[in-house]
């Protein structure tokens, strides 16, 4: 497997299908780990879950600091009542995040090649020549595009990117300043500016914006004053930037996520204006939906078409960010109607029910993935329960450390037989007595039994019976394979928190 692209988004699935034992490697452009530049300043709720489902979340925790940072339209939402042990957003910089996150995937064993860029593709029927800028082709199984909105991978594959021109153009800067700025956030009719002063004390962090009429090209000093003198009346004598970069609110997403061999995830296949914070978090949760069904269909687990659920699953969420975040723009103007629009948002927001409602969508903890009709609990988030089990205590997310998928048996101990799918599908018979409680939806029935996919996800909800278990399995875990070995003996007679995931080791990538 190959990946472009060592961001965020490229770094978490060559981490999701590493520990689903399938060989990747990342080409990536950039010499060093060092990012260039300000971007994401952190995590939300439903990611922070996600690296606590890996046994990482303790790296990223201790690195930052927790805080109330979910928001519709500029409007706070405080989930500090969510029904999770994660109930806040984590501050930190996409630097220190990748800095993490590289140093796990190091340890996981994942080569990056560094310095060298994908610079196109052919693929045929069981794979994807990959041409690198060295002069290498790199063969694989399946090429994933993780190199982010000016994705090449996606333009090679012909994918198109539909969407909204830009309507703001902002810059973002470090720099200095002979003059005391005043710190903090400022919006008027050109859009938001604001200014806080850097950790090393000597430098401002600016960002600036005003109405898009086509700014291209790389930012200067003096087009930086002459924004700052727009918005404040004066450029408070800036002066040697450490950075000054453009961003603006270009809203586009991939038409496909998939062309044969080839798929897209994060903002190679999404991108939108960075209010609200959202594009780290989908990109690194494209990766966590991505990852398992890529490694099951490199197994010969599952048929391909299991990567249509990829793009049904994951095209949506994105969709409606990209949904909200022109919202949130178009009410980050100051005039007396957008202030009088975003005062009435805000009122409604504090209504409880709304606030609930928009911060499990702005969370990602309320994501529903459609998986049919029946329990609410079915395509929604396993909560993090803490279950007993005849080993001890254990917590649900403890038990997706491995990425590998859970049936876990809340009834009579022995009433569910997986028999056939033990090689790839863990049972773990537990005892739970609390409430099954859900973001927004509150408490809901307590089920006898959960699947449990690799994601986090659930994929089907048993209720004192086994019905559909089979099929549920069949479409998300592959064929039965009755084969009676031992390892199947042996995990259908353990009670519970025993790993019997196998490690096929299969090399599907070489350099030639
Ligand atoms: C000013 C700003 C503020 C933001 N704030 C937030 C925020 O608060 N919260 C949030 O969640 N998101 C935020 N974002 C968005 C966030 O930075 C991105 O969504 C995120 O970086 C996407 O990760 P990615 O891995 O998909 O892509 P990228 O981070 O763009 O990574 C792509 C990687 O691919 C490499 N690459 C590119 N082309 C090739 C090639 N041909 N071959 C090999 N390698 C290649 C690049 O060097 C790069 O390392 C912000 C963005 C900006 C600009």
């Amino acid at each position: 497997m190959v990946i472009a692209g060592a961001g965020p988004t490229g770094m978490m699935l060559s981490a999701e299908l590493m520990l689903a034992g399938v060989d990747v490697a990342i080409v990536e452009r950039r010499a060093g780990p060092e990012l260039e530049g300000t971007r994401a300043r952190g995590l939300l709720a439903r990611t922070i879950e996600v690296l606590d489902q890996r046994g990482v979340v303790d790296r990223f925790l201790t690195a930052g600091y927790t805080a109330q940072v979910h928001s519709f339209a500029l409007t706070r939402l405080d989930i500090s009542d969510f029904p999770t042990r994660h109930p806040y957003g984590l501050a930190l910089e996409q630097s220190h995040f990748e800095r993490i996150l590289g140093g796990w995937i190091e340890e996981l064993g994942v080569p990056i090649y560094r310095e060298r860029e994908v610079t196109g593709f052919t693929q045929d029927g069981a794979g994807a020549d990959v041409a690198v800028s060295d002069g290498e082709t790199l063969r694989a199984q399946f090429l994933i595009g993780c190199d982010g909105g000016r994705s090449l991978v996606r333009k090679a594959a012909g994918i198109d990117f539909p969407g909204w021109d830009p309507s703001v153009s902002s810059l973002i800067a470090q720099v200095q300043m002979r003059d005391e700025p005043p710190m903090g956030i400022r919006r008027d009719e050109r859009g938001q500016h604001a200014m806080a002063r850097l950790e090393d004390g000597k430098l401002i962090g600016v960002v600036t914006s005003e109405p898009y009429s086509g700014q291209t090209g790389e930012p200067t000093l003096q087009e930086l004053s002459r924004m700052l003198i727009a918005a404040y009346g004066t450029d408070f004598g800036a002066h040697s930037p450490k950075l000054i970069s453009r961003f603006t609110d270009m809203t586009r997403q991939a038409a496909s996520y998939r062309n044969g061999r080839v798929l897209l995830a994060g903002d190679a296949a999404h991108i939108h204006y960075p209010v609200g914070g959202q594009g780290l978090n989908i990109g690194v949760q494209d990766a966590v939906n991505l990852g398992w069904k890529l490694a099951q269909v490199v197994k010969g687990t599952s048929p391909e078409s299991l990567l249509d659920t990829y793009q049904a699953e994951r095209h949506p969420v994105a969709a409606r960010v990209l949904r909200d975040t022109m919202a949130a723009t178009s009410l980050i103007r100051s005039d007396a109607r957008i202030d009088a629009l975003r005062e009435a948002v805000g009122e409604m927001l504090s209504i409880d029910v709304a606030r609930k409602q928009f911060g499990a969508i702005a969370s990602g903890l309320g994501i529903h993935y459609d998986l049919g009709e029946g329990h609410p609990l079915l395509g929604r988030r396993m909560p993090d329960l803490d279950l007993v089990t005849n080993d001890g205590p254990v917590r649900v997310f403890t038990l997706l450390h491995e990425a590998r998928p859970v049936l876990l048996n809340l009834g009579a101990h022995g009433s569910i037989d997986i028999n056939g799918w033990t090689d790839r599908v863990r049972l773990v018979e537990a005892r739970y007595d609390g409430d099954w409680e859900l973001p927004a939806l509150g408490t809901v029935n307590s089920p006898s039994a959960v699947l449990i996919r690799p994601d986090g996800y659930v994929a089907w909800v048993g209720e004192r019976t086994s019905a559909g278990l089979s099929e549920v399995l069949t479409t998300w875990f592959g064929q039965r394979l009755l084969s009676k070995s031992p390892e199947d003996v042996v995990a259908r007679t353990t009670s519970g928190c025993r790993s019997t995931r196998a490690r096929p080791g299969r090399p599907d990538f070489r350099s030639s």
